[in-house]
């Protein structure tokens, strides 16, 4: 990839010697307001990696907050390796948090994969430039993963409403992939309403529980995005919409919480050119960055809960726009977020 044909503001490398430190900032866009994105800790093979998981998480970022309606840009740290100590680790974060407070607000961190709210803490004790810190909105886990649920629920109602004319879930077909945090509640909200259930985890003991709480059906992790069904939800990982997954799909919509969805951008064109109905991935899972804007704004529970509404508008507008100028449902939640952006980014 090369950067310099990229929309980004700043790219920013920090280390500290001493105690083996090294992370990377990226900042995509900070015109709606301080770039916000969490900060994920991994063992990269290389810095090249870390640097463009970054760049991609960050850019990322920009669009799910400006098509949720927050005001905030997009960024993301990653912290390079794992460290061997608790001692350390703590270290590492104070160290990031010091790194943040220089960078003024340019940047607010929060929890990502790797990084716990101990973690945040320690960013807490150097800078404000964090969320996701103790007793906060935003670590509350439930509740994060509650509102995602609740926005995907409601992204579901706004795609059957699309492709049936109706919204009921009663009677419709859910492929659920991935029972974890998000995919489990999203199965309680379906069940509510009364659609049928066919849940895949690799994990076999979720899918007794929720077999057992919904009686739901239970498929395989292979087979499940082939099941014939009205709405497959991708709840576990990114990736999983590719040209051979996509060419085996048995349903007419696709929606569902797992980030980052389409393997490539030609594949939004590819569920398209199937007639499937695709709820692009950052509108709909929004519901979690919409606690976190909540939790800046020192607003509560139900103001985020209310904010996390808006997703089934967003996705209304999303699929009128790309009727009206013929494009995938991808391709239109782009571009009206490209609109929103304003064309001259910086
Ligand atoms: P999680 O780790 O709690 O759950 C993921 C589940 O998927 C686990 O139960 C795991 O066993 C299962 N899984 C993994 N590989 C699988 C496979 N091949 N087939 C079937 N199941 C598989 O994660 P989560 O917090 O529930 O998030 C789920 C997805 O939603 C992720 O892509 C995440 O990035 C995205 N997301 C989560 C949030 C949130 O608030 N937690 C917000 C936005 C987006």
């Amino acid at each position: 990839m090369n950067i310099w044909t990229q929309d980004y503001e700043q790219l920013i490398f920090l280390q500290d010697r001493s105690i083996g430190f090294k992370a990377i900032i990226a900042v995509h866009h900070t015109k709606l307001g301080p770039a916000l994105g969490g900060c994920r800790m991994m063992d990269y093979g290389n810095e090249e990696e870390a640097v463009l998981d970054a760049l991609r998480l960050a850019r990322g970022m920009t669009y799910k907050s400006a098509l949720a309606g927050i005001p905030y840009g997009g960024g993301k740290a990653v912290i390079v390796g794992r460290p061997g100590t608790a001692v350390n680790r703590e270290a590492w974060f104070r160290s990031l948090g010091k790194q943040l407070h220089k960078l003024n607000g340019l940047y607010i961190t929060g929890l990502d994969l790797g990084s716990t709210v101990q973690d945040m803490d320690g960013v807490r004790e150097e800078t404000a430039y964090v969320t996701d810190t103790t007793g906060s909105l935003g670590a509350d886990n439930e509740l994060t993963a509650t509102m995602t649920a609740y926005g995907v629920f409601l992204g579901i109602r706004a795609s059957l409403k699309r492709a049936y004319g109706s919204e009921s879930l009663r009677n419709k077909v859910i492929a659920v992939q991935g029972l974890g945090k998000v995919g489990f509640k999203l199965c309680r909200y379906l069940q509510e309403a009364d659609a049928k259930l066919i849940v895949a985890d690799i994990d076999a003991a979720r899918v007794r529980l929720a077999a057992a709480s919904f009686g739901a059906l239970a498929s395989s992790p292979e087979a499940i995005a082939a099941v014939p069904c009205d709405v497959f939800a991708p709840c576990a990982l990114g990736g999983v919409l590719h040209e051979g997954a996509i060419a085996a799909l048995d349903c007419a919509i696709v929606a569902g919480a797992a980030n980052n969805q389409l393997a490539t951008p030609e594949d939004g064109e590819r569920i398209h050119g199937r007639g499937i109905l695709y709820a692009p991935d950052y509108a709909i899972n929004a519901g979690g960055i919409i606690v976190t804007a909540a939790e800046l704004e020192g607003a509560d529970a139900a103001k985020a809960k209310s904010d996390t509404e808006r997703i089934y508008g967003s996705l209304e507008r999303i699929f009128a726009e790309a009727s009206l100028r013929g494009l995938s449902t991808a391709a239109a939640a782009d571009q009206i977020t490209e609109e929103l952006l304003g064309k001259q980014l910086f």
